[in-house]
């Protein structure tokens, strides 16, 4: 199984991540070991899971089934919101469940700021990465304030913040504020969940003509280009090919312009300020 040629970019944690992965979220445990394995074989080396998604157990065994090396395939899973007052349990449960003795990344799932305990979570955070049992920790949907909270009483920076960013919703000030701390961005739902007319809109298709690509390959262009780490969903094989088909070719200024211009606060997830779910 060859890997596909991904760039690597660099954490704050002194390890690299490639900067385009296989995310997980609603892929159903039944079809979840098919769905990485088929990552895998394809060249896929980095998975996004979660806690929440209910099927770390089946990347764990589509790893195991790969004969891929530990050291080969990067992997990140998250601490759901109800276990932020129990972490070291809860990652020790992930580990479990994925039958690996370390992730490569370890986030806080959301930052749930009305129960306040986020902050406690970020020290477990630090203690497991202190035992060499997650090569990184970050944070997933943090505001400004969050991130500044956990920094300024801990003075450990997230290697990461994961946040759904697209071209509808690009969150401009949140990511200006994490690449002035070196916190590098992950944009989830890169495609804005394939819930907007954004494949139809005729500027992105004449774009991706113009580049003999899809509409789709365009968007993930545009966030790569950017320095963004991103892992679209799909449950195809075909799809897995072409999302990764894009390290050929390069946007203009211009085309960067036109698809910055889109943006629209268009939020497909909930807002993390107020997303309580517990
Ligand atoms: P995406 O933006 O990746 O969109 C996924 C949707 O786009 C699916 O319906 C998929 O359909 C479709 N799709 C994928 N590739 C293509 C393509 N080439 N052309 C047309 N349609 C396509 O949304 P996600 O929400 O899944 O985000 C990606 C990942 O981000 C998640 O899997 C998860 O790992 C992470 N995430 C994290 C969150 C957080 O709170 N931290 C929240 C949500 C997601 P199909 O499968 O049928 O191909």
């Amino acid at each position: 199984m060859t890997a596909l040629p991904i760039p690597n970019l660099s954490l704050s944690s002194g390890t690299t991540i490639p900067q385009l992965g296989a995310g997980v979220y609603l892929v159903k445990p039944g079809e979840a070991v098919d769905v990485v394995g088929t990552a895998l074989e394809v060249g896929y080396r980095h998975i996004d899971t979660a806690s929440l998604y209910g099927n770390e157990a089946e990347v764990g065994a589509a790893i195991a089934k790969s004969g891929l090396a530990r050291d080969e395939v990067f992997v990140t899973t998250k601490l759901w919101n109800t276990d932020q007052s129990r972490a070291a349990e809860a990652f020790q449960e992930s580990l479990d469940r994925l039958a690996l003795d370390r992730v490569d990344l370890y986030l806080i799932h959301w930052p749930q700021p009305m129960y306040g305990e986020a902050l406690g979570a970020w020290r477990s955070l630090i203690d497991i990465a202190d035992s060499g049992r997650a090569s990184a920790i970050g944070v997933s949907n943090f505001e400004i304030s969050d991130l500044r909270q956990l920094i300024d009483e801990t003075g450990v920076v997230p290697a990461v913040n994961q946040i759904e960013l697209h071209p509808l919703h690009q969150r401009r000030e949140l990511v200006e504020f994490c690449t002035e701390h070196g916190i590098v961005v992950e944009a989830w739902g890169p495609l804005a969940q394939g819930k907007s007319d954004l494949f139809e809109r005729e500027e992105l298709l004449e774009i991706a003509r113009a580049h003999g690509k899809s509409a789709a390959q365009v968007v993930l262009r545009w966030h790569v280009q950017q320095g963004r780490v991103v892992f679209p969903k799909t449950v195809r094989r075909a799809r897995l090919i072409e999302n990764a088909d894009i390290f050929d070719f390069a946007l203009t200024d211009g085309e960067l312009a036109t698809i910055d211009a889109f943006e629209a606060g268009t939020n497909f997830g909930p807002d993390p300020r107020t997303f309580d779910k517990r």
